[in-house]
């Protein structure tokens, strides 16, 4: 008897964890609301985003693309590196794209206090300010992962939590595998995920050649599927 007690405690705790972790880590769990994962459904609309930049000279090279492609795009930097390259950041703006929220040092939001986590958001939104000229509105948390008091802490600033529906899994795939993993994510309303940087590194200790030579195929293979490249804007609640 004890020991059945004891395996059906043991299940319900793994089930548990497997959900806990699910909810905090997957990035289309909804259980942290509210946060935009897709876009609307209507329409064959898309969106690029990059993280962890901006980080020379992947960034210069994905913007050349973009320019090229006549796409727009969301950059979520690090605070970190907009220190470092602040000219990047408002090349990006003057260029036309978005500059979103990726916490100061690349934080991983697990178990840390609500303080902490306003600290790193401020702090970067300060820095982003200051070079860009606006406080940007968009968030994307290190990792897509959140944590107790992350949503409330956006809200208070009029913030949106945006995480993602479809990746090319840039950071451990090859080019090809890059735009098929892209493809396969590709529906109405995705938000897709790139990275021109690797958190809080600086050049000379990152590559992301292999994300620069997908990005033409990825653009390519959605125009060639009818889908439109829009900013990320269109795809947020209004008020
Ligand atoms: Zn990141």
């Amino acid at each position: 008897m004890l020991l059945i007690s004891l395996a059906s405690l043991t299940v319900v705790g793994l089930a548990f964890g497997l959900w806990f972790w699910w909810a905090c880590t997957v990035p289309t769990s909804m259980f942290f609301k509210p946060a935009l994962i897709r876009g609307p459904k209507e329409g064959k609309r898309v969106c690029l985003t990059f993280d962890d930049g901006p980080a020379s000279p992947f960034t210069e090279q994905i913007l050349a693309i973009l320019r090229e492609y006549q796409v727009p795009a969301t950059f979520f930097v690090c605070g970190r590196n907009v220190e470092r390259e602040p000219d990047l950041v408002r090349r990006v703006v003057a260029e036309g794209h978005a500059v979103g929220n990726h916490t100061y040092s690349h934080l991983f939001v697990f178990f840390r206090s609500r303080r902490r986590m306003a600290e790193e958001i401020d702090r970067t939104q300060g820095i982003i300010e200051k070079v860009a000229g606006h406080r940007p509105r968009i968030f994307r948390p290190p990792y897509g992962a959140r944590w107790f008091g992350l949503v409330p802490t956006l809200l208070e600033r009029g913030i949106h939590l945006v995480l993602w529906s479809a990746t090319g899994y840039d950071w451990k795939k090859d080019v090809p595998g890059i735009v098929a993993a892209a493809m396969k994510g590709l529906k109405p309303g995705a938000v897709i995920l790139l990275h021109d940087g690797r958190e809080t590194r600086s050049a000379g200790q990152l590559d992301r050649s292999r994300t620069v030579r997908a990005l033409p195929g990825i653009i390519a293979g959605a125009r060639q599927r009818g889908y439109t490249f829009v900013p990320l804007q269109e795809f947020l609640p209004s008020t």
